[in-house]
């Protein structure tokens, strides 16, 4: 395996797990980033990201010497003597202006970086970018020994290391074979499947992918809506489907709708690229649609639960939410489905007591209500207790002790996360998704 001189621009989550991974793979990696604080931060070993594996790796590289941490693009490629070989954009590209992704982060390094990137050197872009960019990048860029090569990342958050260095599959895309052979080849030490392709088929896979999972949870969304009209049970129906190979089980829980850095953002986009290539993706524009009712259709099985009625008042209902972040194992709060019910309820006047393990007391970013760092406070003198987000701690709770704090026994489980058995034994009252029993 040849030793690469490499750049990585961003440290998010893609782009420090990209980074800590690459020099644990024996690559000579710096990272950049706009942000002086968390270059400091990092580069005394602090990440203050929960990320599993992730603390430990960042502080391996610094003492092996393989990783280190500066302040923006330029200084990045320039690091190295030779410069950098093969440099990483791992920018945000979050929903711009009509839900177009907004691809200024990666057009400011290209402007930033563009006679500093070392002769021959490859560009890869790892953040999620619509089909063209790769090309477009490439022509912005000018720079005609350069070649740019799409490499979509598929990590999850709350297991990135995990993800990063056990891939499911890699892809590569550049219409330069060489240049993404070149990228491939970092990543040979994995031994997973790759997908050498053209730039805009391995930007497709990316948006592909995530549309397809979006799809997914909105149909089972769907069938748990009917489910609970027709009587049956969302649990095993799941898990009748489940067995099916081409099906599998995984992707096929109902929730309070989907959420995340990434869905919407990229269902957005995908849905914008059809427009433009006068495409009418109904298929879709119905799954954003099926996601946007889910988080209405969740304030509306609360307020029966809470009032009896399908139109009962909220106005100033003391309500407990259990789990603020969008979804469990992770500290990000970005679209999150528990904090967008949580808004609804808080404009049907209800007065909200928050909780999530992830989250310190009074967190800032989940406005409109108290958060508390003790799952019993957010359950004193509540009339309903809701479950957003499915952290596995919240099913073993003190149910009893729960019972007994509550001024009314209701508890609404959007994520069929605790066992009913349990809960009516403590003398609770369960409603969960899609007739679950
Ligand atoms: P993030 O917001 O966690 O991190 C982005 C980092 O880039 C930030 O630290 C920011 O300060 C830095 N940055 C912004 N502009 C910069 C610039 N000009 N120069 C240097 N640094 C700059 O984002 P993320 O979640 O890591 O996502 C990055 C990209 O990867 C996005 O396109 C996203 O869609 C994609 N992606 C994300 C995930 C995920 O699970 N988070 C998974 C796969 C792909």
């Amino acid at each position: 395996m040849f030793i690469r001189r490499i750049a990585v621009i961003g440290t998010g989550y893609v782009g420090l797990t990209t980074g800590a991974c690459l020099a644990s793979l024996g690559h000579r990696v710096v990272c950049a980033d706009v942000d002086v604080e968390k270059v400091e931060r990092l580069t005394r070993g602090e990440v203050d990201i929960l990320e599993p594996g992730l603390p430990e790796l960042v502080a391996e590289g610094i003492a092996s010497g393989r990783l280190s941490f500066v302040v923006g693009a330029a200084t990045a490629v320039g690091a190295h003597d030779g410069g950098a070989e093969v440099v990483f954009l791992c920018v945000p590209t979050p929903m711009g202006v009509g839900g177009l992704a907004d691809l200024k982060a990666v057009e400011s390094v290209v402007d930033e970086c563009r006679s500093l990137f070392a002769e021959g050197c490859v560009i890869v872009n790892k953040s999620t970018v619509p089909v063209g960019t790769t090309v477009l990048t490439s022509e912005l860029l000018g720079r005609p020994d350069i070649s740019v090569v799409s490499n979509p990342e598929f990590l999850r958050e709350g297991s990135a290391v995990k993800d990063f260095l056990n891939p499911d599959r890699i892809v590569v895309g550049c219409d330069d074979q060489d240049a993404a052979e070149r990228v491939a080849a970092l990543y040979s030490r994995l031994g997973a499947p790759t997908v050498l392709t053209d730039a805009a088929s391995a930007e497709m896979v990316k948006y592909a992918a995530n549309c397809f999972l979006a799809m997914k949870l909105s149909y089972v969304n769907a069938v748990a809506e009917l489910c609970e009209r027709l009587g049956a049970n969302i649990s095993d129906v799941t898990e009748g489907m489940g067995y099916d190979r081409r099906i599998g089980q995984s992707f096929l829980s109902p929730g309070p709708g989907w959420g995340g850095s990434c869905l919407p953002k990229d269902t957005h986009a995908m849905l914008q690229v059809a427009d433009a290539a006068d495409f009418e993706f109904r298929l879709l524009r119905a799954t954003i649609d099926t996601n946007d009712r889910q988080r209405q259709r969740m304030v509306d099985k609360i307020r029966l639960a809470v009032t009896g009625k399908r139109n009962g008042s909220l106005s100033h209902v003391r309500i407990g939410v259990l789990g603020l972040t969008f979804k469990a194992g992770t500290d990000d709060l970005r679209d999150s489905p528990a904090l967008a019910v949580a808004a609804l309820l808080k404009q049907a006047g209800a007065d909200l007591v928050g909780y999530d393990p992830a989250m310190g007391v009074g967190s800032s970013a989940a406005v409109g209500m108290d958060v508390v760092d003790d799952p019993y406070l957010a359950a004193k003198d509540v009339e309903a207790l809701v479950v957003l987000t499915e952290w596995p701690e919240f099913r073993t709770l003190d149910w009893a002790k729960v019972a007994g704090l509550v001024r009314q026994p209701v508890v609404v489980d959007t994520r069929n996360l605790l066992d009913p058995d349990v809960l009516s034994r403590a003398g609770l009252k369960w409603t969960g998704l899609g007739g679950h029993r």
